[in-house]
């Protein structure tokens, strides 16, 4: 070996040795000058923060260490990255495997299995996930009401113990593929068929392997208070916390429920129940326009069912006094025009387009009687998603107000530009930091980022994210709060979020300068039962 070469290697080995009693080795990634908001909802404090390999190597007033990569954060919030557990992000995230929509704001991991539709079996799903590399970490609920349609059919009637041991063992089966837990969706066929008790049997299988049951209400109108208290039910008997997911009221004469559903789940919690609430900042929803403008006794049995019974003139004019009453006391808000068509596969002319407004066209007057009648069109045609402004401000803000709400989108992957989808896809998270921390003053910047990573990483017991702490994973947003923002609109959903400056995966950057970065390095975050059996 030549002699200049062993003594170069000599002088390396000395200054490292020199070096090394001072300082760590190098780290990948240091953030300057930030204001650490760390998701526990403690004040914010000036610091710096070091990333190494794919987690938080070090937190400090100041770090001088030598890094591969600084980014100077100052003015700015340095954020654990946000952890959205309500989405439907299965719709998109194949053909947008970056989810550009959620990563802009901040997001880092999505969760997928809502309102008790998941894929079945999960297991070759997440398989499928983990090898399209996405940019945020994904997990997953299985779904109540997959489980069922895949048992019974989308049939009213209850489950015999022989079924009900079937749908047991598919949630145990979830459960042990790595499902966080159980979801629902009882306002849905064929979630609405279900007995309670019925439930409480899954969601005791859930709860035994560590999971937690969330659910989509039987009912966010007229019935309001009695799902609050059956989700709370469920929860109590099934031995397992229990969430009402993207709480709201909806319906004009339901307005002001609030205050009693809050007081339910202070009751409940009082009393030991591990009871929690998500929403998202909007005062509209989205579903289907027959899910939301049909009962659900017209729906059973499939699109087959539904259609002879519309060419049933009796029960035509039955179910017609039903839609009409649906426009008027509930999803419809009271006026054809509440009701906005964001994507109808037969007709994308219609996307976005109003129900009065497609009712008129149609060359009547856009009375709820006659919009009833678009409905049935509709559907006859094949079916619309449909976007329902029915909910009040003062709802929003007080149940944003509650401690145990966390926020989750209920959004889905566009692609950009298609269709007119809920704006919520795009503008969740900053929508709560722009409009309802900075603008209205609503809830404090630090329960605004609690409510979007810590508490929901505790609520799906992952312990190595939602906080920024050393020895953590790195998933980080950094953004400018006086500038964070939605630009999505009703009318113009397809637009990004702006304000945020990076977004930070497993230690890597996936998001700056207002581009999508190459790295995808997201992963799939198992629930309890599977990350038991891997420890
Ligand atoms: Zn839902």
């Amino acid at each position: 070996m030549p002699r200049a070469f062993l003594a170069a290697c000599t002088a390396a080995l000395l200054t490292g040795l020199i070096a090394g009693a001072q300082a760590p080795a190098p780290f990948d990634l240091v953030i300057r000058n930030g204001s650490i908001v760390d998701g526990t909802g403690s004040p914010w404090y000036r610091g710096d923060l070091a990333v190494r390999g794919d987690a938080i190597a070090r937190i400090a007033p100041r770090i001088d260490a030598p890094a591969a990569r600084v980014i100077d954060a100052i003015g700015k919030v340095v954020a654990p990255g946000f952890i959205d557990l309500h989405t439907h992000a299965r719709r998109g995230i194949f053909q947008v495997p970056t989810a550009d929509n959620y990563v802009r704001q901040g997001v880092t991991t999505l969760i997928e299995g809502p309102d008790g539709s998941s894929p079945l079996p999960i297991k070759p799903f997440l398989e499928r996930i983990a090898a399209t590399r996405i940019t945020p970490n994904f997990g997953l609920f299985v779904g109540q009401g997959s489980i069922r349609t895949e048992v019974i059919g989308s049939v009213n009637r209850k489950a015999t113990e022989a079924e009900i041991e079937k749908m047991r063992g598919m949630v145990r089966q979830g459960m042990h593929d790595g499902a966080l837990g159980l979801s629902s969706g009882l306002f849905y066929v064929p979630g609405t068929f279900t007995p309670t008790v019925e439930v409480i049997e899954l969601a005791k299988v859930a709860g035994q392997m560590g999971g937690i049951y969330i659910s989509h209400m039987r009912d966010e109108a007229g019935g309001v208070l009695n799902s609050v208290r059956e989700t709370i039910e469920i929860g109590e008997k099934g031995g397992l916390p229990t969430q009402v997911t993207h709480h709201k009221i909806i319906g004009t004469a339901n307005w002001g429920k609030s205050v009693e559903t809050l007081r339910l789940i202070d009751e409940a919690r009082a009393r030991g129940v591990d009871a929690t609430i998500d929403q998202y900042p909007y005062t509209a929803s989205s579903t289907s326009i027959q899910a939301a403008l049909m009962p659900a006794y017209a729906l059973e049995g499939g699109r087959d069912e539904i259609l002879k019974r519309l060419q049933n003139q009796s029960l035509r004019n039955e179910l017609k006094k039903e839609t009409a009453r649906l426009i008027a006391e509930e999803r419809g808000g009271g006026n054809p025009n509440n009701v906005q068509l964001a994507r109808c596969d037969w007709d994308h002319s219609l996307d976005g387009k109003r129900l009065g407004d497609v009712t008129r066209a149609r060359g009547v007057e856009p009375t709820v009687d006659n919009a009833a009648d678009t409905v049935f069109w509709i559907v006859e045609n094949g079916g619309c998603s449909g976007i329902f402004h029915a909910i009040d401000e003062q709802d929003l803000q007080r149940i944003l107000r509650h401690p145990a709400t966390m926020i989750g989108s209920d959004g889905e992957v566009p692609i950009f530009g298609e269709a007119n989808p809920h704006p919520r896809s795009y503008g969740t998270f900053v929508r709560v930091l722009g409009r309802y921390v900075r603008d209205l003053k609503t809830i404090t910047l630090e329960d605004a980022v609690h409510k979007m990573s810590a508490f929901p990483a505790q609520r799906i017991g992952l312990a190595d994210r939602g906080v920024l702490r050393e020895g953590l994973k790195a998933d980080i947003a950094i953004f400018d709060p006086a500038t964070v923002a939605d630009r999505a609109t009703f009318e113009q959903p397809h637009q990004y979020a702006v304000g945020v400056a990076q977004v930070i995966v497993n230690g890597q950057v996936v998001f700056e300068d207002g581009k999508m970065t190459a790295a995808r390095p997201g992963r799939v975050l198992f629930g309890p039962a599977a990350r038991a059996r891997s420890n």
